[in-house]
């Protein structure tokens, strides 16, 4: 991978040992102070928290590129929401894999219900997440291209194209529509790489950090749907794990909602309690030990450990039954699935929702190369793909909140495994994206100081905020952004997840 571009560091590196030190102490304490932490996972307690593990400098992202991912958010928030509201692409698209992949298959059984009973709030909340990296090593189309070009005997093999000069472009890594993270802690981790700069007397280049007020504008969001349910004494839900680690960004989304609004109040319930402690009244009104609840926001629910048991799969059927407005709503977490997102990269696809040619292209300008495997002729090429060139792809079910995906020579194993059952249809085939890499220093609990010098790679993600029904967009919004960073070698970066560290952009 000796081709893999480098970006620079934004200031020069390393830093003396003496001056780290102080320095990372200093950033550590104000991590803490400031909020950007989480509950440890290895000697978990409700009364302490640990700073979140961060990159002490941020990391240079080209700005024409973060620029590109800040104007194509608003065309990818309609995209999908007229994605989560056209039954037939969702029925057709998720048709196989609802057979296989049972908690895909019950998140469409609710569905279905409510559709078949009437939908009691036409309206979805979306508080959303495009996730992108930056590519270095050459678009996809290059890779098609050539594959296509070499049949015809007048290119060479496609490994010549990966090898070629990439241009850094971004490339959607997924976007994610249910229990979105990190606004919350994202204007900390920007005001944390503030003062570090100025700590080190750099104050001429806090310009190149970007304004972020994703936790505001996603509250917000909460907000506006709240109040177009109308009714002041409603709660707004906030549906929660059994424990939660991820505290903060949790608590900072809860804090800033009734700072906005101090009218607002706010309920934290796991699906077990509300299960327990909820009714339906005869308008469908939801009602929490008998407290009316204008807008259900799921912090859980999007893995089958978060549904272990009937119980609270009633209390999620029973939630999408309600007139609240459900962030996401069942149709909204259908969109999100990474079989939609390989059924949108399918020719023709993004036409089929978007009608101007602008927006069709600077979608399609940042999707990579994704293969369903179904039963069929593309699946099957898409399979022996695989085979040949594992490295090439990351194989991913549909599951949500990180560590789920398979890379590199698993690959080749796993679809050995698949390949002849109906499970392969509940996995899809994605380009592996190379970005690339940095070099810094990454800060995390437990870790000694000095910490060392590292090279890492990032990846951005862009809020946004919808609110419409299936006819209309009546709010659609992009609101702030936040970059999570690994070590280079690692497969996949979720902070939550224990791999990833809280980073912001310096625009170069
Ligand atoms: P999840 O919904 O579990 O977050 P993702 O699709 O975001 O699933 O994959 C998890 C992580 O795996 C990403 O944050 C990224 O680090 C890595 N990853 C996913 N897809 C790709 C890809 N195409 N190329 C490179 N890395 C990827
Ligand atoms: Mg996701
Ligand atoms: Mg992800």
């Amino acid at each position: 991978m000796s081709n893999i571009k480098r970006l620079p560091s934004c200031l020069p590196i390393p830093l003396e040992e003496k001056e780290l030190t102080e320095l990372v102490s200093k950033a550590k304490d104000w991590a803490l102070m400031h909020g950007i932490g989480m509950r440890s996972k290895t000697s978990f307690s409700e009364d302490s928290i640990n700073f979140a593990p961060f990159v002490l400098l941020p990391s240079t992202f080209p700005r024409k590129q973060f620029e590109k991912a800040i104007e194509i958010q608003t065309i990818l928030n309609e995209l999908m929401h007229r994605v989560a509201h056209n039954r037939q692409f969702l029925r057709e698209t998720l048709k196989d894999t609802i057979q296989v992949d049972e908690f895909t298959g019950n998140l469409f059984k609710i569905w279905e219900t409510v559709m078949e009973e009437g939908v009691a709030q036409p309206l979805s909340l979306g508080l959303v997440r495009n996730d992108l990296m930056l590519d270095s090593l050459s678009s996809w189309k290059q890779i098609e291209f050539n594959t296509i070009a070499a049949g015809f005997g007048w290119l060479g093999p496609c490994s010549l194209a990966i090898n070629s000069t990439g241009s850094n472009n971004i490339k959607q890594v997924e976007f994610n529509t249910i229990s979105v993270s990190l606004s919350g802690v994202g204007n900390g981790v920007s005001l944390h790489n503030r003062y570090v700069l100025e700590e080190l007397n750099h104050h001429d280049k806090l310009q190149n950090l970007p304004e972020n007020n994703a936790l505001t504008g996603m509250s917000q969001g909460l907000l506006e749907a709240w109040k177009i349910y109308g009714n002041t004494e409603a709660a707004v839900l906030f549906v929660v794990e059994d424990v939660t680690y991820n505290i903060c960004d949790q608590r900072f989304h809860e804090f800033e909602l009734r700072r906005l609004n101090p009218n607002v109040k706010v309920l934290r319930k796991t699906l077990t309690e509300i299960h327990n402690e909820s009714a339906l009244s005869s308008e469908n009104e939801l009602l929490v030990n008998g407290v009316m609840v204008s807008v259900v926001y799921f912090r859980s629910a999007y893995t089958p450990d978060q549904i272990p048991t009937k119980k609270e799969w009633d209390a999620r059927l029973l939630i999408e039954r309600s007139q609240a407005i459900k962030c996401p709503s069942i149709q909204y977490h259908l969109a999100g699935t990474k079989k939609v997102q390989q059924a949108l990269a399918k020719p023709g696809a993004i036409e089929l929702f978007l009608n101007e040619a602008k927006k069709i292209a600077a979608v399609r300008a940042v999707f990579t190369g994704l293969y369903g495997l179904d039963f069929d002729e593309a699946g099957d090429q898409a399979i022996q793909m695989a085979l040949d060139d594992p490295e090439r792809f990351v194989l991913k079910p549909q599951r949500e909140g990180g560590g789920n995906n398979i890379y590199g020579k698993d690959i080749r194993d796993a679809i050995l495994a698949m390949k002849d059952t109906k499970e392969r249809t509940a996995w899809i085939l994605m380009e592996r994206i190379r970005p690339p890499i940095s070099t810094g220093y990454i800060v995390r609990p437990g870790n000694p100081n000095p910490p060392p010098l590292v090279e890492m790679v990032s990846e951005l993600g862009i809020f946004g905020v919808v609110i419409g029904d299936s006819q209309n967009i009546m709010i659609n919004r992009q609101v702030g952004h936040m970059l999570r960073t690994k070590n280079a070698t690692a497969d996949e970066g979720g902070v939550a997840a224990g791999l990833g560290a809280l980073d912001s952009p310096y625009l170069i």
